[in-house]
């Protein structure tokens, strides 16, 4: 392991991956591939959308030919396997083996209620980490994902996860009304039990989520943020310095989601993780010029409040990749805002501008 938690392999093959595109005249291009196997979920938070969006194809799921042909196609390293949950699909496992063995890194996101049961499908593999969604501790999960008993069902999964060898790590949607003091808890059992790191991220306000009330506008993200990643509490927190600087408003970054392309049973949303203003066959369409003069803050008013890692963790990247201190920052885990960089608040372009792929 490095020393930012993750397989040094990993830093290193995202590292050569980046260079060999930029080097080709790359500036647009595929980071981390967001893979919706199917969207029929045994949950239905009140913040999610996809649950309400897809409730018409719950039934259709991808074969393991086309869940490995779309990261094919993509090329990124990292492949975040997400859904509705992917533990419901009758062969993840099948899916996560082909995707190991072709050497990706894969991040199974699961709400951890089929975990436990499941362990014994899967292998532990540098190449494979569990990613247990936790947005508090009992009390506050619990009432995020609507259902009493969640947070002991998936706490217990990630314990047995851990016990049996595998990676772990976590991730904690940040909701307006979030109880900063019960994350805090939350982070150090986490941070104490050994978990490879926690990402954070706030909740976008999807059209579809049923309480839109909870959403968080970009300043109020901001100031919770700051609250939330405190350097002092030493929490191993695994989204780049860089994005955490961005939450607490230390820097501010043009959207680059064409870095985390998500396929679904439908086909590639475009533009991104959180809008699918249409499905696409190829993922050619999400990389063309033109497309992202529509979209990021400022140009659609549905990006606005968006802070989500998936539009603003690759432009943090791209970003470090042209300073080196903030690349070798970035890849040694160090948090930049310890040392207070004094660096004022700025929009940071992603170096896409006018270039095609
Ligand atoms: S700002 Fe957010 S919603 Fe808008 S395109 Fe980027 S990732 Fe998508």
């Amino acid at each position: 392991m490095g020393a930012n938690g993750r397989p040094r392999e990993l830093d290193l093959r995202l590292a050569g991956y980046i260079v060999k595109n930029l080097v080709q005249g790359q500036r647009r291009f595929p980071l981390v591939t967001i893979l919706e196997p199917l969207e029929a979920c045994n949950l239905a938070c009140p913040g999610c959308g996809r649950v309400r969006e897809y409730r018409h194809i719950w039934d259709k799921k991808l074969s393991v030919e086309e869940a490995v042909g779309a990261v094919e196609e993509s090329g990124a390293p990292v492949v975040s396997i997400a859904g509705g949950e992917p533990l419901l699909h009758p062969q993840i496992d099948r899916i996560v083996a082909e995707l190991v063995k072709r050497k990706y890194f894969v991040y199974l996101c699961t709400n951890g209620l089929l975990l436990k049961q499941s362990l014994k499908k899967f292998k532990p593999s540098e190449h494979l980490a569990f990613v247990v969604h936790l947005d508090g501790m009992e009390e506050n999960h619990d009432r995020s994902v609507g259902r009493k008993g969640v947070f002991r069902i998936a706490f217990s999964a990630l314990e047995a996860a851990l016990k049996a060898g595998f990676r772990v790590t976590t991730n904690t949607t940040i909701y307006k009304g979030s109880d900063v003091a019960d994350l805090h808890r939350l982070f150090r059992v986490l941070t104490d039990m050994g978990v490879e790191g926690l990402m954070v991220s706030p909740g976008y306000a999807y059209e579809m989520a049923s309480e839109q009330d909870r959403f968080l506008e970009r300043e109020e993200s901001i100031k919770v943020f700051r609250r939330i990643i405190d350097p002092g509490k030493k929490f191993r927190f695994y989204n780049n310095p860089l994005y955490l600087e961005f939450l607490r408003g230390e820097r501010d970054y043009e959207c680059a989601a064409w870095g985390t392309p998500t396929y679904t049973p439908l086909g590639w949303r475009k533009p991104c993780y959180i809008l699918a203003d249409e499905h696409v066959r190829s993922i050619e369409d999400l990389l063309k010029e033109g497309l992202w003069e529509h979209y990021g803050p400022g140009k659609d008013p549905r990006c606005s409040n968006c802070m989500m890692h998936s539009g603003f963790e690759p432009a943090s990247i791209l970003h470090a990749l042209r300073h080196p201190r903030e690349l070798w920052a970035m890849l040694r885990g160090v948090r930049i805002y310890q040392k207070g960089n004094g660096l004022p608040r700025r929009r940071v372009s992603s170096g896409s501008e006018g270039q095609s792929r």
